[in-house]
C-alpha cells in the first residue's frame, strides 16, 4: 500500500472514529440517563412543589436517584445519604402529588433519624426498626402540618392522616411483624396526631 494512502486512512480513523470513542466515554449509560431525565422532567412539570422538595433535600446533602429495583415507591439508604425513588409509581392514580410529598418526607425522616443521636445506636433490632418508622412518620406528619399552616394547602396533611388511619386499621386484622404498624399506632396516641387532626379540621 502506498504510504500516502496509509496516512490518509489513518487520518480518516482520527476524523471519523475518534469523536465516536469520545462520545461513548462521556455519555452515561443511555437507558438509565433517559429514564432519570424523564422521571425528573415529569415531576418538575407535573408537581413543581414535589420537585422543589427534592431539590431542597439535595441542598441539605441527601441525594435521590430513580430506580425500578424495588417493590414500593421509595426507600432510604441512610448509610449512603440516598433516597431511591421508583419511577413506576409516577402517574399512578393511587399516587397523586400529595402522596408523593408524604413518601419523600417519610424517607427523608429515615435519613434524619439515622443522623440523630437516638438513631445512631448499634441496635438494629425490632425496637430500633419501630423507632425508625416512628421517626419517619412523625417527620412526614410534622411537615404536612407546617405545609398546611404556611401554604394554605392541607392536601398533604389530609393524605397522611387518611393513609395512616387506613394502614393502622388494615394491619389490625393481619398481625404481621411489620414495624410500620406499631409505629403508626404509637404516633396516633401522641399529641402531634391530635394537633394534626385539629389543623386538618380547621382548614376544611
Ligand atoms: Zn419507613
Amino acid at each position: 500500500m502506498p504510504q500516502h494512502l496509509t496516512l490518509n486512512l489513518s487520518l480518516l480513523f482520527v476524523v471519523v472514529a475518534l469523536p465516536v470513542v469520545c462520545l461513548a466515554q462521556q455519555a452515561p449509560p443511555p437507558a438509565l440517563a433517559a429514564d432519570t431525565r424523564q422521571a425528573d422532567a415529569r415531576v418538575r412539570e407535573t408537581w413543581p412543589r414535589v420537585w422543589a422538595e427534592l431539590q431542597w433535600i439535595q441542598q441539605q446533602g441527601t441525594r435521590y436517584a430513580w430506580t425500578t429495583d424495588m417493590q414500593g415507591p421509595a426507600h432510604a439508604i441512610p448509610g449512603r445519604n440516598l433516597i431511591e425513588l421508583n419511577p413506576r409509581f409516577l402517574g399512578r392514580a393511587d399516587y397523586p402529588r400529595d402522596r408523593w410529598l408524604i413518601v419523600v418526607w417519610h424517607e427523608y425522616g429515615h435519613i434524619l433519624f439515622r443522623r440523630s443521636d437516638s438513631g445512631r445506636g448499634g441496635n438494629r433490632g425490632w425496637q430500633d426498626r419501630i423507632a425508625s418508622e416512628h421517626a419517619a412518620f412523625e417527620y412526614s406528619l410534622q411537615r404536612a402540618i407546617d405545609w398546611a399552616n404556611t401554604r394554605d394547602d392541607a392536601g398533604p396533611l389530609r393524605e397522611v392522616l387518611k393513609n395512616l388511619r387506613q394502614r393502622s386499621q388494615a394491619a389490625q386484622a393481619e398481625a404481621t411483624n411489620d414495624p410500620h404498624t406499631p409505629a403508626i399506632r404509637q404516633l396516633m396516641s401522641e399529641p402531634l396526631w391530635s394537633q394534626a387532626e385539629s389543623v386538618a379540621r380547621a382548614t376544611r
